[in-house]
């Protein structure tokens, strides 16, 4: 069936959810990063939540970044989404190994104490910026407190992956569920209750719920509807062209250094693993071309 989000409001419209499936995309991250189990967990909750916050901006050219910067063994952690489910990211140790804690994957000790923070690229002249601290390092928790302070938006973020024995992601997806400024305490208090209810996505989904039941949970004892389906999918937009580019951007005298150290110069793409190369030809031209274009 592929993975999907479904977009929802309460028809009193004092509430609205996104609900996630994406099982397919974690994995593929994971295979395209080679990650460890924890990285995977960690990745995976980051992803998923990238996935739907990217599908909270109108335009198809808008970008949602969200950086995680915490003191622990698995480094800086980086997603991006655009709002048609396209998600892409990495993590700076992906095969980082930690211990099980009280029989967990423990994502809060990779993580460590840090800094979360949201850009929206939305177009306009300075991208939103909003930063807020860890406050738990389990990612889900630390969304709900950036809506909170940094959006003035009471939500609730649920985020999981389960975890096959063989190093893969046997169930990954959440939800988040926003009230809406005129959300009466009978509407909040229905929906915390039923947030409160779902104690784990991560075992929900491997026992084979989908983004649907999770929607009905959510909303239970409310009136909904849907308003979109979105498919998710671990998408990089990277090209040859873009890494040309970036490599023309250095300009004429950097181009030259690297011709002088007579080697082929290799680049991967840190979101996708994609390998470029470029011989000493390739470099040479791009050097001739930009002399040429410098001179004129
Ligand atoms: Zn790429």
């Amino acid at each position: 069936m592929g993975d999907y989000i479904i977009k929802a409001i309460s028809e009193n419209g004092q509430a609205r959810a996104y609900v996630a499936v994406t099982t397919d995309m974690v994995n593929e991250a994971a295979r395209r990063h080679n990650m460890s189990p924890v990285a995977i967990v960690a990745a995976g909750r980051l992803f998923t939540a990238g996935a739907m916050m990217g599908t909270m901006m109108k335009n198809d050219r808008d970008i949602l970044t969200i950086r995680i910067k915490g003191n622990g063994p698995i480094g800086q952690m980086m997603c991006t989404a655009d709002p048609n489910g396209h998600v892409k990211g990495f993590v700076g140790d992906p095969q980082v190994m930690l211990p099980l804690k009280d029989g967990r994957i423990d994502v809060a000790g990779a993580l460590g104490i840090g800094v979360l923070s949201v850009t929206k690229d939305l177009g306009l002249k300075e991208p939103y910026i909003g930063d807020t601290i860890l406050v738990t390092s389990e990612i889900g928790d630390d969304l709900t407190y950036y809506f909170a302070t940094s959006e003035q938006t009471p939500s609730a973020v649920g985020l999981g992956v389960y975890m096959n024995k063989d190093n893969t992601a046997d169930a990954a997806g959440g939800f988040i569920v926003q009230m809406m400024p005129e959300a009466t305490d009978e509407t909040t208090g229905i929906l915390e209750a039923n947030v409160q209810s779902i104690t784990s996505v991560s075992d929900l989904l491997h026992e084979g719920e989908t983004a649907d039941g999770l929607l009905k949970r959510i909303f239970n004892g409310l009136e909904y509807k849907v308003l979109e389906t979105i498919d998710v999918s671990y998408s990089c937009d990277c090209s040859r062209t873009k890494v040309i580019n970036a490599l023309l951007s250095l300009g004429p005298d950097e181009i030259k250094s690297l011709i002088d150290e007579g080697k082929p110069v290799e680049t991967r793409c840190q979101f996708c693993g994609e390998k470029y190369e470029f011989s000493l030809d390739d470099l040479d031209r791009m050097y001739k071309g930009l002399k040429e274009k410098n001179g004129q």
